[in-house]
């Protein structure tokens, strides 16, 4: 059985909705998990906002707005009335809750709820649709089996365990439409998997399901070699292995949730990305398998902060480096990128909530130096301890731009190198002509 994924954009439209069936073969036994239409978990997130805040007002405007949208897409999606009517239903049920959403109190809970209710909305919708057109679908509802544990990790064991038996209960319906990114917490609230999470929804059925295949439907022709909004002639990768795609997904590629990766490699289920626009187009294919000495892509990340650190505390100390990873711990900031030096260590963040207060306590080991408005340039692909060469291939490409940090043997798949962000088109475009 696969699972295919249809992101925002491929059921952005009622045109495109209804065009989902070029691409879902009914024949087959699938199941389909759908994202919200495009735009509306942002706009959902405006008005999670505005009730935090308290400012009913404007949540009840936000509201309106998005209902108008929703009110002209059904319009468009049903041809008889009878459906239409259905989804009206639909509409009004979901926008009726987030209204009552401002008689009680309005905590974190609730937000949840309103980011919810993008997915419930776009497979009810569509579900509807099925009907219309007489195609046989069942809705499972996500929030009956996907789950996180109180560390916020799914648990891939409930979801088998919960999914089983409704797909179990109608052995002659094909088609099972569900929806991506919403699941339950360890408190059974109504929970997230994240912003993009519906492919890792997507992993993880196909994990609990042991499926033979996930498909993951897009707007572009699977995972480029470059970024192809700034560097021309990018071309599509063929294969990637699980541990490539998810440094790629990680570290810039936008079309692939970075832990959507896991659950299938952990279950050894093939992750295809695929084009809604271009259904024939190949595609990029993700399984265990690297195609061996080749640089595969090349990413780019901004908005990253460098911080050093200068001790002399540190030379021939141990124990260092754990009360300085310690700081970032207490702040839950993660850490990308460390070089060290006897004397210094140099290490990377994106996420600048906490940065005043890490400056602070870091003071307590030495001088402490930040730079920001960099970029992590990450070069993806087979580069084995035995293999040489890469290393200085890259760093060539490079020779005229200042590095600020290198990192290479983290892992076997990744080579990266920390630059200004303005020098960063400049090295993407060189990279790309001196490694493809
Ligand atoms: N609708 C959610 C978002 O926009 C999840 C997803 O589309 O993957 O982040
Ligand atoms: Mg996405």
């Amino acid at each position: 059985m696969k699972v295919l994924k249809f992101g925002g954009t491929s059921v952005g439209s009622p045109e495109r909705m209804k065009k989902l069936l070029d691409i879902i073969d009914p024949s087959e036994r699938q199941i389909v998990v759908l994202s919200a239409v495009s735009g509306t978990t942002n706009n959902l997130v405006e008005i999670g906002q505005a009730y935090l805040a308290g400012d009913k007002a404007k949540a009840a405007v936000l509201i309106k707005a998005l209902k108008d949208k929703y009110e002209i897409f059904i319009k468009k999606l049903y041809a008889k009335s009878e459906y239409l009517e259905q989804g009206r239903e639909v509409i009004d049920y979901h926008f009726g809750l987030l209204t009552n959403l401002s008689k009680d109190l309005f905590t974190n809970i609730e937000e949840k709820v309103v980011l919810a209710q993008g997915e419930l909305i776009s497979t009810t919708l569509y579900h509807v649709y099925l009907k219309e057109i007489g195609l046989p679908s069942v809705l499972l509802p996500a929030l009956d089996f996907m789950k996180i544990d109180e560390d916020n990790e799914p648990i891939v064991d409930y979801i088998t365990e919960h999914i089983t038996p409704l797909l179990d209960a109608h052995p002659d319906i094909n088609l099972f439409i569900t929806q991506g990114y919403i699941c339950r917490n360890s408190f059974g609230e109504i929970d997230n998997l994240r912003r993009g999470g519906s492919d890792y929804t997507a992993s993880l059925i196909g994990a609990a399901i042991r499926s033979e295949e996930v498909q993951i439907w897009t707007d572009i022709d699977g995972m480029h070699n470059n970024d192809p909004r700034i560097v021309k002639g990018t071309t599509p990768i063929a294969q990637l292995s699980f541990d490539e795609a998810a440094e790629l997904a990680y570290f810039g590629a936008k079309i692939l949730h970075p832990q959507s990766v896991f659950p299938a490699q952990k279950y050894k289920i093939p992750v295809r990305l695929l084009n809604t626009m271009d259904p024939k187009a190949a595609g990029t294919l993700i399984t265990n398998e690297s195609e061996k000495d080749k640089i595969k892509s090349i990413a780019a990340k901004d908005g990253i902060i460098a911080i050093k650190v200068q001790s002399s505390r540190m030379l021939l100390a141990y124990g260092f480096l754990r009360r300085l990873f310690e700081v970032f711990e207490r702040y839950k900031t993660s850490i990308d990128m460390i070089t060290t030096s006897e004397v210094a260590v140099s290490l990377t963040i994106d996420d600048t909530t906490h940065l005043a207060e890490i400056e602070k306590e870091l003071g307590a080991f030495g001088t402490v130096d930040i730079d920001r408005d960099l970029t992590i340039i990450c070069v993806v692909g087979d580069f084995g301890a035995e293999k040489h060469g890469y290393a200085a291939r890259v760093l060539d490409a490079l020779k005229h731009i200042p590095i600020r940090m290198i990192s290479y043997g983290g892992s076997e798949n990744n080579l990266s190198v920390l630059i200004n962000t303005s020098d960063k088109t400049e090295a993407l475009r060189s990279l790309h002509n001196r490694l493809f």
